[in-house]
C-alpha cells in the first residue's frame, strides 16, 4: 500500500519551549533567592515560585485560544482545547496554592499562626496595591473553574459555559497588575518586569489580531448568507452557506468553523460546527443534530440570513493521512 508522509505537528517541539519557559521561571527566583531562612521563609518562597508559575501558564492558557493557525491547524484544536483545559487546572491550583502559601508565610512571619491565614489575607489585601483586583480576578478564576468541572459543564447550556469562560480575560488582567508590583522578583531585576510585559503583551497582540481582526477581515471579504436549510431527517439539517470567493478561505474537508447567525435571538452565540462537505467556490455546508436551543433553531433560518464565521479550524483533514486509502466514519 502507496505510504504517505503526514505534515507533521509541532506540538513535541511546542512542549519542549513551555517546559523551558517554566524552568526559566523558576531560574529567575532562584537567582533573586540567595537564601531562605526560617519557616515563614520556606512557605514564602514556597508561595513565590508558585505565583511565578501561575503568572507564567495564565499567559498560556490566554494563548491556547488566541486562534493561532499554527496551533489550530498544526497542533489540532482538540489537542490544543485538551492543553488548554490541562493548563487551566494547573493554573487554578497553583493561584490557590500561591494565596494559601503567601499569606500563610506573612502570618508566621508577623509571628501568628495557621488560624489566622484569613485575616493576614483581608489585612493583606486592604494593604498592598493591586491586591484587591487580584482577589476578584481569583474569584472570577474560581468561577470559571467550577464551570468547567465536567458534571457541571455538562448540565449548562453551552452559551452560558463559553461567556463565564470568556470572563478569563477580566481575570488575567486583574491579577497581572499585583505579580508587577508586590512580586519580589520583578522589583529586583527590571529585565524580568521587561520580560512579563513582553509575554503579556505578545500573548494580547495575538489574541486581538486573531480573534477580532482576522474574523473582521474574513467575513467583510467572505459576506456569507444562508442560503438554504435542508432537513435531511427529523433533527438533523444542513445549512448550505453562499458567499463570496469561499475556496480563498482555505478550508478543507475535516475542518470547522465557529458560526454567528445574524438572525434574532442567534447574534450573540456562536457555535463551533464541522463542514459537511468539501468547500466549494461559492459554498459551504454543515449538517446539524439538534440537541439544545442553538443547533434546534438553525431549522428556522430564512435564506439571506448574514452569517458571522471565524476559522477555518481543525487538523484532521487529508493532510494528517499516512495511507493512501482512509476510511473516515462520523
Ligand atoms: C469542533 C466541534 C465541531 C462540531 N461539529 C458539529 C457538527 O458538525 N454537527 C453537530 O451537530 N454538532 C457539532 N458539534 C457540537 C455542537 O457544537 C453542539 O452540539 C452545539 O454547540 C450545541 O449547542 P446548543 O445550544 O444546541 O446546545 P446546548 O444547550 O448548549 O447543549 C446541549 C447539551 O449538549 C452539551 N454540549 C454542547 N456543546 C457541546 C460540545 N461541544 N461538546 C460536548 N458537549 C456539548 C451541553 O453540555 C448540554 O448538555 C461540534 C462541536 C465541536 C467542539
Amino acid at each position: 500500500m502507496r505510504r504517505i508522509r503526514p505534515r507533521r505537528s509541532p506540538a513535541a517541539l511546542l512542549l519542549v519551549a513551555v517546559g523551558a519557559g517554566a524552568a526559566g521561571v523558576v531560574w529567575l527566583w532562584w537567582t533573586n533567592t540567595p537564601s531562605v531562612a526560617g519557616n515563614g521563609g520556606r512557605i514564602l518562597n514556597a508561595g513565590r515560585i508558585t505565583g511565578l508559575l501561575a503568572g507564567y501558564l495564565m499567559a498560556l492558557v490566554v494563548l491556547q485560544m488566541a486562534r493561532v493557525p499554527a496551533l489550530e491547524r498544526r497542533v489540532g484544536s482538540d489537542r490544543v482545547a485538551r492543553w488548554h483545559a490541562m493548563s487551566g487546572r494547573y493554573t487554578l491550583c497553583l493561584v490557590l496554592a500561591h494565596v494559601f502559601l503567601t499569606m500563610w508565610g506573612y502570618a508566621v512571619q508577623a509571628g501568628r499562626s495557621l488560624g489566622d491565614v484569613v485575616g493576614q489575607t483581608v489585612q493583606s489585601v486592604e494593604q498592598l496595591p493591586d491586591l484587591g483586583k487580584a482577589a476578584i480576578g481569583t474569584g472570577l478564576f474560581v468561577l470559571i473553574g467550577l464551570t468547567s468541572i465536567g458534571a457541571v459543564r455538562r448540565r449548562l447550556p453551552y452559551d452560558t459555559w463559553y461567556h463565564v469562560h470568556l470572563l478569563t480575560y477580566a481575570a488575567v488582567f486583574l491579577t497581572f497588575w499585583h505579580q508587577l508590583t508586590t512580586g519580589n522578583d520583578f522589583a529586583v531585576q527590571p529585565a524580568a518586569k521587561t520580560v512579563w510585559y513582553g509575554l503579556y503583551g505578545a500573548v494580547t497582540a495575538l489574541v486581538v489580531w486573531y480573534r477580532i481582526l482576522t474574523p473582521v477581515r474574513l467575513n467583510l471579504k467572505h459576506r456569507m448568507r444562508v442560503e438554504a436549510v435542508i432537513e435531511e431527517t427529523p433533527g438533523i439539517v444542513s445549512v448550505l452557506i453562499g458567499g463570496r470567493k469561499l475556496h480563498r478561505m482555505g478550508a478543507e474537508a475535516g475542518q470547522f468553523f465557529r458560526w454567528r447567525f445574524l438572525a434574532p435571538g442567534m447574534r450573540f452565540s456562536s457555535h463551533p460546527y464541522s463542514l459537511s462537505a468539501a468547500p466549494r467556490p461559492g459554498l459551504l455546508r454543515i449538517t446539524v443534530k439538534a440537541i439544545g436551543d442553538h443547533s434546534a433553531r438553525l431549522r428556522e433560518l430564512e435564506p439571506g440570513t448574514r452569517v458571522w464565521a471565524e476559522g477555518p479550524y481543525g487538523a484532521l483533514t487529508a493532510a494528517r493521512r499516512s495511507r493512501g486509502k482512509v476510511l473516515l466514519v462520523a
